[in-house]
């Protein structure tokens, strides 16, 4: 009797063992290799990098300049995607113009839609303007599930490193130490740095500012500034001649000087409100790469935060 409970026993470890044979069979066999992952953005490929540390190659297929939302991605990225073991992305349909077809045409089985190498970054975020009622992309609102900028929160960043190593320790489970102690090194780092971006900011507590697309409500959220306004209409949506006119006239009324503008929108709308308001347009990118300087996710805050205080000092 108990020798043949320990028999179904083994046979159910061999059967599972079969089964993790065949699911990351790839994996076992290149196990001294580094997991290749792609991200969909230099946010994620930073916070990647992070965790992941000399076990993984990354790579980004968005530049941190440009416009998540609409990327001209390069045919040399298939070749890319055909390898990868691991592909993160946004979500929230932040990627839906350009990364299906990509994945589509990869033929890669790992990082399909649903697959054990697809990771959706969003499910690990606090995401706000969650949209009540029907989910609609009408007037071709590109925020239909709820704001797709969350990796601007350091708090979110953190919680997407911790999904990524644990992601990562499941498939090297022999490297799950060292992706535990990389992510603790992060946090650890993280949250000091945090303590010193919350102090800078927060002579500016409650400042109104105005932003060109709904980039920023995390940010805003998390360094208690006050967004009053947009200069697109809707999120995806190109300044039209009477949103402009109720944006300023609203900015007077409520004296606000700052317009934030990401760096891949025409500067010529936001130059004319600054023009009408007395305000000063201050160019600031949302991702990593969006300057030079901005090399990983801690220079991101580093770098949008000096640039803030600037703005605010010069325009009080
Ligand atoms: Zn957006």
């Amino acid at each position: 009797m108990h020798r043949s409970k320990f028999g179904t026993r083994l046979s159910a470890v061999l059967a599972a063992f079969a089964f993790l044979a065949a699911t990351f069979g790839p994996l076992t066999a290149c196990a001294a290799g580094k997991i290749q992952i792609m991200t969909a953005t230099t946010d994620l490929g930073a916070l990647a990098q992070e965790v992941g540390g000399d076990k993984v190659d990354v790579e980004s297929i968005a530049r941190g300049y440009q416009d998540p939302h609409f990327v001209d991605a390069k045919p040399s990225f298939l070749l890319k995607l055909k390898r990868a073991d691991l592909l993160i992305v946004v979500g929230l349909e932040l990627e839906i113009g350009w990364l299906p077809p990509l994945i589509t045409q990869s033929t890669n089985p790992k990082i399909q839609v649903g697959a054990p190498g697809y990771f959706d970054a969003s499910r690990f975020a606090k995401i706000l303007e969650i949209p009540t009622g029907q989910v609609t992309r009408a007037e071709g609102d590109v925020h239909p599930l709820g704001n797709p900028h969350y990796w601007l929160d350091p708090e979110n960043g953190l919680r997407i490193a911790k999904g990524i190593a644990d992601k990562l320790s499941q498939m090297r489970p022999g490297d799950a130490a060292y992706f535990a102690q990389r992510y603790t090194d992060f946090e650890q780092r993280l949250k000091q740095a945090d303590q010193r971006w919350l102090a800078e900011m927060k002579p500016y507590e409650g400042r109104k500012i105005v932003t060109y697309h709904r980039s920023w409500p995390n940010f805003a959220e998390h360094f208690h500034l006050n967004v009053v306004g947009y200069v697109e209409p809707r999120p995806g949506i190109p300044p039209s001649p009477q949103h402009t006119v109720e944006l300023i006239r609203q900015m007077k009324q409520e004296n606000v000087k700052v317009i934030v503008v990401e760096p891949y929108f025409d500067l010529k709308t936001p130059n004319s409100v600054a023009r009408e308001t007395g305000g000063q347009v201050l160019v600031l990118p949302p991702s990593v790469g969006g300057e030079k300087e901005i090399t990983d996710y801690f220079k991101l805050f580093d770098y949008d935060i000096s640039k803030l205080k600037q703005a605010f000092d010069t325009t009080h």
